[in-house]
């Protein structure tokens, strides 16, 4: 068996369609994927038509993204129900923010001369939920940038001056929420976020699991979640966060490989919540 729980397409700022996601998980041998795009869910239906037809079990999800103080907290929610109206309504809010803070990004980074206009970004993200990335592409193509790398490093980073923060709820608030929508709700990349001391806390508050095993983990790190994972009962996930084929900052598909072991614990615990719906 062989899981890939972090990925993204289209829908959010992922360069392959849920489609084409789905054909490369097969290619690439994943049999069961999570389709987690940035505050949204837009892309599941596709997903799973294209699973269906090529034996894929896929598992609806979606990526929140939360604060803490200054720290961006993501928390994966996992089997979703993605015609819930609760949670269309939340991810709805959660896309208005992000909209009018690219839109805050795009006038400052025109106020400082650079040749961008936020219809430019819109229609990079062709109707898919507007993040960095985005407005990274846009850089691209107006010559303000070699790539999106390098737009992430000197413009749309956390440390620019052009970055502006998006309204979003406390990660404790969230995974309460989901837990009342029914999901299971995962810490992602920890090793990323580096939030620790919380893992206990949004445990009480309903946190499932942590994302040990993550692109952008060493294999110290990986170790370190494991072992708290174990110490609080936590389920591990993993995956690749892959965001396209065309390189950018997140592994291929598959490329993050899930224990087995871990694999069944995530599958009966979102089996029992199924059960309990
Ligand atoms: P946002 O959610 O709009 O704040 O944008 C964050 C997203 O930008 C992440 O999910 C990554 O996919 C992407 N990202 C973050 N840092 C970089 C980077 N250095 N290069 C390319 N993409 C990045
Ligand atoms: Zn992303
Ligand atoms: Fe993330
Ligand atoms: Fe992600």
């Amino acid at each position: 068996m062989h899981a890939d729980l972090h990925t993204h397409s289209t829908a959010s700022d992922g360069t392959t369609t849920p489609s084409t996601l789905v054909e490369l998980a097969a290619q690439a041998s994943v049999d069961i994927l999570a389709l987690a795009d940035h505050d949204t869910v837009e892309g599941i239906p596709e997903a799973s038509d294209a699973a269906k037809r090529l034996g894929i079990r896929l598992i609806p999800a979606v990526e929140l993204s939360t604060s803490s103080g200054d720290v961006d907290i993501h928390i994966l929610a996992y089997f979703v129900d993605a015609t819930d109206p609760r949670l269309l309504t939340l991810l709805q809010e959660l896309r208005e923010s992000r909209r009018q803070r690219g839109e805050l990004m795009v006038t400052a980074l025109k106020e400082a001369g650079y040749d961008l206009d936020f219809g430019d970004v819109l229609a990079i993200a062709q109707g898919g939920v507007v993040g960095r990335s985005h407005i990274g592409r846009a850089l691209v193509a107006a010559g303000e940038a070699d790539s999106v790398k390098d737009a992430f490093q000197r413009l749309i980073g956390r440390e620019s001056p052009y970055y502006r923060p998006k309204a979003t709820l406390e990660p404790a608030q969230l995974i309460a929420t989901l837990r009342e929508l029914g999901a299971l709700a995962v810490l992602a990349h920890p090793g990323v976020t580096a939030v620790d001391d919380l893992i206990a806390p949004l445990q009480e508050a309903g946190l499932a699991g942590i994302e040990a095993y993550h692109t952008d983990h060493t294999a110290e790190q990986t170790a370190r979640y494991l072992k708290i994972a174990e110490r609080l009962g936590l389920l591990v996930t993993g995956g690749s966060d892959f965001h396209g084929t065309e390189g950018g900052k997140h592994a291929q598909l598959g490329d993050v490989p899930l224990p087995e072991e871990a694999i069944h614990r995530f599958l009966d615990a979102g089996e029992r919540l199924a059960r309990s719906r």
